[in-house]
């Protein structure tokens, strides 16, 4: 096999698997079936829990899962640094806030593989993480914020999809054996207008022109067979119709409650935070007997979770149990899950929770995705446990039913499309590369080490995913 000298990734935030082969299908994107799919085939991934942007990019950029790094949700909460500061203003994260993306490079656990652990000069566009690169490896430092205040203020995202072109071209020109560049659209204009309306199909569409314009570029500078392309989302997207207010029930049932941008007054004393990540997922925290007691007795909110259920919004809640095991409970029934060295056992409790055909009670890490991949809820029992290493999810995990989501308030603009949570929408992304790989399911977190294969270099310790490459 020839190595590849260099890599181009492009990652298009929240696209769908399933849009992608329908407008391939429809004949709708000539360059990337030419040179990513020529088998008319896109391939799909499960992306990592939660399926949220910043979390669910990091396993392109480290081959680890968010939860082993400390990023649990695109805001969490830490008791942790609440004990010891008493201010959320160290508790708290919120990598939406375009100042505070810069803090998952500390955040997170130290001595985790990065990019530039393998390609030294790699670039980045509009990245959010890029640890162990120099400030100037992120070429977009100077321009993202104005790109992205500008598309907020005139929603016309598919400018920022053009910034990110233009910053590619200058980051391909430069030589970089590895360049990271996301375009943010799919998921900007599908939250806007849902996730298969017309104008996110444009930025599809659009995206099929950037390809086509890429590989003309590497053409000319005489690389296209030695340049690696791959094209793969973080997330998928789900339509949403009715939007239900977490925060004000958790608030109702346990008193005064911290949400991010409603904050309440004064900021202390609270009794539980909510912090919904994609809108589809949320981690949520009690105070129990303190900040500084660790997680409380889980029959402090087992009652209140399990009433969320008989809402019409709330599709599972989890958490831990004192034993050990993780606990899903679902509208039909509940699993109780725990990792094993290489694997995890998956117990039913009555019906799935998820509807999945019986499997085995103990999987190794390959079957679980294998066994659950196609269903409604990939890859969902070893994802949630994933999540629940960090010591930052939350006491409560909830996530919401296809339609709904979990909060009324809203960063900009009322979101008409959700992720977050353990949903195929939500969880099946697009993998297209013109380079092949092996047969079967895979997850985000094997990009990693199928690219660091396919480039003929050294995979770094610590990589929790496993090679595609053939
Ligand atoms: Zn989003």
């Amino acid at each position: 096999m020839t190595a590849y000298q260099r890599t181009i990734f492009l990652l298009f935030d929240g696209a769908r698997w399933d849009v992608f082969q329908k407008l391939l299908d429809a004949g709708e994107l000539p360059n990337i079936h030419a040179r990513l799919a020529p088998d008319g085939r896109v391939r799909r991934a499960v992306a990592s829990f939660p399926t949220v942007s910043g979390p669910a990019h990091l396993p392109f950029m480290t081959g680890c899962f968010p939860g082993t790094l400390g990023a649990p949700g695109v805001y969490w909460f830490d008791r942790r640094e609440q004990h010891l500061h008493g201010s959320v203003r160290h508790s708290v994260r919120s990598y939406l806030t375009p100042y505070k993306v810069s803090n998952l490079n500390k955040d997170l656990e130290p001595f985790t593989p990065t990019l530039a652990a393998v390609w030294p000069d790699v670039k980045y566009v509009f990245g959010w993480y890029t640890r162990g690169s120099p400030d100037s490896a992120l070429l977009t430092r100077w321009t993202k914020i104005p790109s992205f205040v500008r598309g907020f203020l005139t929603r016309d995202w598919l400018r920022c999809d053009a910034d990110a072109e233009a910053a590619q071209n200058r980051a391909i020109d430069s030589g970089a054996s590895f360049v990271f560049s996301v375009f943010p659209s799919p998921d900007e204009l599908g939250h806007r207008f849902g996730p298969t309306a017309e104008p996110v199909l444009t930025a599809y569409r659009r995206m099929d022109g950037v390809v086509g314009r890429l590989f003309d570029r590497l053409a000319r500078r005489g690389e296209a067979d030695r340049t690696l392309v791959v094209l793969s989302a973080d997330h998928g997207q789900g339509d949403t119709h009715t939007h239900f207010a977490l925060d004000r029930a958790v608030g109702d049932a346990f008193g005064k409650t911290l949400a991010y941008r409603r904050w309440p007054s004064p900021l202390r004393g609270f009794e539980a935070v909510v912090l919904p990540s994609g809108n589809g997922m949320a981690n949520v925290y009690f105070r129990g007997d303190g900040w500084d007691r660790g997680r409380p007795d889980t029959e402090r909110f087992r009652p209140f979770a399990i009433g969320l259920l008989a809402g019409e919004a709330v599709d599972h809640v989890a958490w831990r149990t004192t034993d050990g095991w993780l606990r899903v409970t679902g509208r039909g029934g509940a699993a109780r899950m725990r990792e094993t060295p290489g694997g995890l056992i998956y117990v039913v409790e009555g019906i799935d929770p998820f509807g999945y055909p019986k499997l085995p009670a103990a999987m190794d890490v390959e079957t679980a995705l294998r066994a659950t991949e196609g269903t409604a809820y990939p890859d969902a029992p070893f994802g949630l446990l994933t999540w629940a290493r960090s010591p930052r999810s939350g006491d409560l995990l909830v996530t919401s039913r296809p339609g709904f989501d979990l909060r009324d308030w809203f960063e900009y603009q009322e979101p008409r499309g959700t992720h977050g949570g353990l949903h195929a929408e939500h969880a099946h992304v697009p993998v297209l590369c013109n380079a092949p790989m092996k047969e079967g399911p895979m997850r985000t977190v094997d990009l990693y080490p199928t690219l660091v294969e396919l480039a003929g270099r050294t995979l770094p310790p610590g990589v929790e995913g496993v090679s595609r490459a053939r």
